[in-house]
């Protein structure tokens, strides 16, 4: 199996960056992922201040995918996600939602305790562990690691976790995929600017689609079919997200327009995936159940 470590990382998804390792479709790899402070925070006294921002947003990488080719699909199954023992929370200090009447910024770390993350003396919840970033090189400009977009990156979707399939979209020759900005648990929204951020691994297993007209970043797990979408504001996200999957269910079950629309708003939901980067983020989730009437299998 191929193993790429945390120290092979990069700050932006740019077609430019050389490729740290070669796989080819079929092959499992592990991305040892660092925490999206680059693991600069050791202690509750380090405050955001601090940090070395040009570090932040790690993503272990990029994987060059022979025989991945400018219009191919990459389907990536999450097989695992194995965590750190601990995670770090920063908020306040302009960041966020709240970042305006919280002037002060904090740092907390979090120990994660048998499957649980322990918040404060009261409450502890069992981890829900994600992937924040994924995603492969964009066409043209390098984008900032911390930016989602079309090409993925930091969706910061809270179904990017084990047994999730992710399709992303291949722009140059061998996607250069990475990985990176693990959370132990994250709320929809992220609205503190963070989740329990953690070091960890992800095991993925890659695929090169040659046919696949999926709308990308799109995402299937036991439940759902998922399209993601990335926008300026959250509005245009929920829309762009709900306009992938109307033309999805017409492409790929061949329903009429006043079918996928009405099919949509009787049980297509959306929901918000963050809304405090530089980017929003949403996405439409249809039940699987609606496919499988079908008798549709995702590639
Ligand atoms: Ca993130
Ligand atoms: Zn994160």
């Amino acid at each position: 199996m191929i193993r790429i470590e945390a120290s092979k990382y990069i700050n932006a998804m740019d077609k430019a960056n050389p490729p740290v390792e070669t796989a080819k479709s079929g092959d499992i790899i592990q991305f040892v992922t660092k925490d999206c402070f680059g693991g600069q925070i050791q202690s509750e006294d380090q405050v955001m201040e601090s940090l070395d921002w040009s570090e932040i947003n790690p993503a272990t990488g990029p994987l060059y995918v022979q025989d991945a080719k400018a219009g191919d699909v990459l389907k990536v199954e999450i097989l695992d996600i194995e965590i750190a023992d601990k995670g770090v929370m920063i908020d306040g200090g302009g960041e966020g939602v709240m970042g305006k009447l919280i002037c002060e910024a904090t740092t907390r770390i979090l120990p994660i305790k048998d499957g649980k993350v322990i918040f404060n003396d009261k409450l502890a919840f069992p981890v829900n562990p994600m992937i924040g970033v994924i995603g492969t090189a964009p066409k043209g400009e390098g984008i900032p690691t911390g930016t989602p977009g079309d090409h993925g990156s930091n969706m910061d979707c809270t179904k990017i976790r084990k047994g999730a399939t992710v399709y992303l979209p291949v722009n140059v020759e061998g996607a250069l995929l990475a990985i990176g900005d693990l959370h132990a648990l994250m709320g929809d929204g992220e609205v503190g600017v963070c989740g329990v951020e953690t070091d960890g691994c992800v095991t993925v297993k890659i695929t090169v689609l040659k046919d696949c007209k999926l709308p990308t970043p799109f995402i299937v797990d036991e439940k759902h079919a998922i399209s993601v979408y990335s926008a300026e504001t959250a509005d245009e996200a929920c829309e762009g997200a709900t306009i992938n999957m109307f033309k999805c269910l017409m492409n790929e079950l061949k329903m009429t327009d006043h079918e996928a629309e009405m099919l949509l708003s009787v049980v297509g939901n959306v929901c918000i995936c963050q809304i405090v980067d530089p980017e929003k983020t949403a996405r439409m989730e249809v039940p699987m159940s609606v496919f499988e009437a079908y008798g549709y299998q995702f590639a």
